[in-house]
């Protein structure tokens, strides 16, 4: 794993010195190699700066405050994810196995350390060995790279972490897809064809599913217009893409589906997905935490953000989704316990923490009201209750609150405003024009 390690900072020969031998030397003959690129005029060069490191003798250290971050800006470690790799290794080769521990305390409250992908980006603040006896370094700062749109850094605050996420909105911008059903293919086929990337061929697919089946009822010549959007930050594309509209030509019909403010509608603003419930246990229980994104510890004093509603349920009370989804995740986390991530659209997802017993499996697909879990009191938890999580665009809001949609349709007084939207989509999809297609700064969809 070493070899995978990107050592940015100076200091090599002090910060060596904790590592087993065998380590040493790869440590060594990486070292040399990265003096050597520090000779040649490339550009790659640039990568391998010396950092200041602040001196614990210099009154201004303070190893808790914000300043330290700021005047270290290049990371001394970046980890880029391999197959089969853990964090936990990762740690323990930095002998930081209790850090570790207090990261995943504030991984808790946002949980993106359970799914480690290969290829992801992992950044490392580490501050000069503190004591030279115990051959120990202080973890600073770890950052996670998600994507060129979204990052989360861990940072100390005495003797615990912070979490603080970054979710850049970029900008979304619109393409066109128009073909049609080509002989002997399907629509899937045919639109993957055009580039429209398969997850969103998935996502029309269960829009327009309760008007067309597109296995059966669908032939050649069928034609179909998309609005796609895509994000970029500058100039690069995240990867992201969302669909903002799309018309379907089946003989005399016209199958369609339009998004406004995140939700989809058909022509006359109905409503093509399911309302969510309010609540994911049924029966009156009482709410003994509500949402917090300011909370603090009482004795650390530490953020702690409270993402979620606290439902004070006996442990086996049944868990049931609040909308149609797929079930993303079914994690054992140390602090979290057994918990639930359901995706329900581009836009909502749901977690449930602390569970006794999962009664869904990763990929699952699961309806509204489908019994999902039982409740429980795993993980750091000082009493059975249910932790439930409600996220619209990656951020956690207060699931009792109005941005949950309970009911879905668009309401009267934004009907007129949909109505143009959906003009200027079929505009844009019939426009003989392509120079016409406009970039949105900000995501009407
Ligand atoms: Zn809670």
């Amino acid at each position: 794993m070493l070899s995978r390690i990107k050592k940015h900072a100076g200091e090599i020969s002090k910060l060596y010195l904790w590592l087993p031998e065998l380590h040493r030397k790869i440590v060594l003959g990486l070292t040399l190699f990265c003096l050597l690129l520090l000779v040649l005029p490339t550009a790659s060069s640039s990568n391998f700066q010396v950092l200041n490191m602040p001196k614990l003798d210099d009154p201004q250290y303070q190893p808790i405050a914000e300043t330290v971050h700021e005047t270290i800006n290049l990371p001394d470690y970046e980890w880029i994810v391999a197959n089969g790799d853990t964090l936990g290794e990762l740690f323990s080769l930095f002998n930081l196995s209790s850090t570790m521990s207090k990261i995943l305390e504030a991984d808790k409250n946002v949980l993106t350390l359970d799914v480690i992908n290969k290829g992801d980006k992992y950044l490392f603040w580490l501050s000069e060995i503190d004591d030279f006896s115990s051959e120990q370094v202080v973890l600073i700062k770890m950052e996670q790279v998600l994507g060129i749109e979204h990052q989360v850094a861990f940072v100390r605050k005495g003797e615990g972490f912070e979490y603080k996420e970054t979710l850049l909105e970029g900008e979304w911008r619109q393409q066109r897809i128009i073909g049609e059903i080509k002989k002997n293919s399907s629509f899937y086929k045919s639109a993957v064809a055009l580039g429209l990337p398969a997850t969103d061929v998935a996502v029309i697919g269960r829009l327009l599913k309760s008007k067309i089946n597109f296995s059966r009822s669908t032939a050649a010549g069928d034609k179909f217009q998309i609005v796609l959007s895509s994000q970029f930050i500058g100039d690069q594309p995240t990867g992201n893409t969302k669909i903002e509209g799309v018309r379907f030509f089946n003989r005399s019909n016209v199958y369609s589906a339009f998004s406004y403010k995140g939700n989809f509608f058909d022509s006359k603003g109905e409503g093509l997905e399911r309302a969510f419930t309010r609540y994911p246990v049924k029966g009156k229980f009482r709410i003994s935490s509500s949402f917090n994104p300011r909370r603090r510890h009482p004795i650390t004093k530490l953020i702690r953000p409270h993402n979620g509603t606290d439902f004070a349920v006996p442990t086996g009370t049944p868990i049931y989704a609040p909308g149609d989804g797929r079930v993303k995740r079914v994690v054992r986390h140390k602090y979290a316990g057994l918990y639930i991530e359901i995706e329900h659209s581009y836009k909502y997802r749901s977690r449930f923490l602390h569970l006794s017993k999962s009664l869904v499996r990763k990929g699952q697909r699961i309806k509204r009201g489908q019994k999902i879990a039982l409740s429980g009191n795993s993980g750091a938890s000082t009493g059975a209750h249910l932790h439930y999580e409600f996220h619209v665009n990656k951020k956690a809001i207060n699931a009792m609150g109005s941005k949950v949609p309970i009911a879905i349709g668009v309401d009267r007084k934004s009907m007129l405003a949909y109505k143009r939207r959906v003009s200027d989509l079929i505009e844009l999809m019939e426009s003989k024009d392509i120079s016409s297609i406009k970039n949105t700064a900000s995501h009407s969809g």
